[in-house]
């Protein structure tokens, strides 16, 4: 496998002394070990950047909780096309592991094309409810969906937490006024 990882710049003593090689033989590792290994391929190359959550001295002191924290943005090549890693994982004890909320699922083209797949199947079942139809299972999950649908605001999500579908309108013009849309990594 090809690698060029872009390191830094890191701007800490603490960073400076922290990143070398066996730092990196640790990414290297983790590549394989981690993210080519959600996969049947072999990877070819893998690109990418690795900066520090912090990057100041005043944070990176003996009892940070943040300095061993790095934030990765990779792009692993394969016959099927790319698929690319952004996450913030902490180096500990020679090996790294995800930071609380994040994770290290690999998005190849073919998690990618079942994400839209969910995402639309999603965006019908909230257009049914809109239309005064009743929810469909999670089509992520099969649960229950959980609707909650007053003049001010629109609620869908999975009672097992797969997504939340929410929007706030005017009670008047039932105009959308903002919303979001949320869905954890599988
Ligand atoms: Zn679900």
């Amino acid at each position: 496998m090809d690698i060029h990882i872009e390191f830094g710049p890191f701007k800490t003593r603490y960073h400076m002394g922290l990143v070398g090689a066996r730092f990196r033989a640790s990414v290297e590792r983790f590549i394989s070990d981690v993210l080519v290994a959600q996969t049947d391929e072999g990877c070819s190359a893998a690109q990418g950047k690795v900066v520090a959550e912090v990057n100041e001295d005043r944070f990176c002191g003996p009892r940070s909780l943040v300095r061993d924290n790095f934030d990765f943005d990779l792009t692993l090549s394969f016959a099927s096309g790319p698929a690319t890693f952004k996450s913030r994982l902490r180096y500990r004890d020679g090996g790294l592991t995800a930071v609380r909320g994040f994770s290290t699922y690999l998005w190849t083209q073919d998690r990618v094309a079942e994400r839209e797949r969910q995402t639309a199947a999603i965006e019908a079942i909230c257009d049914e409810v809109l239309d005064g139809g009743k929810p469909k299972p999670c089509p992520i999950c099969q649960a229950p969906l959980e609707v909650v649908n007053v003049p001010a605001m629109f609620n869908v999500q999975c009672s097992k937490e797969c997504f939340v579908y929410n929007f706030h309108r005017d009670p008047e013009s039932g105009d959308c006024l903002h919303g979001h849309f949320f869905m954890n990594d599988p």
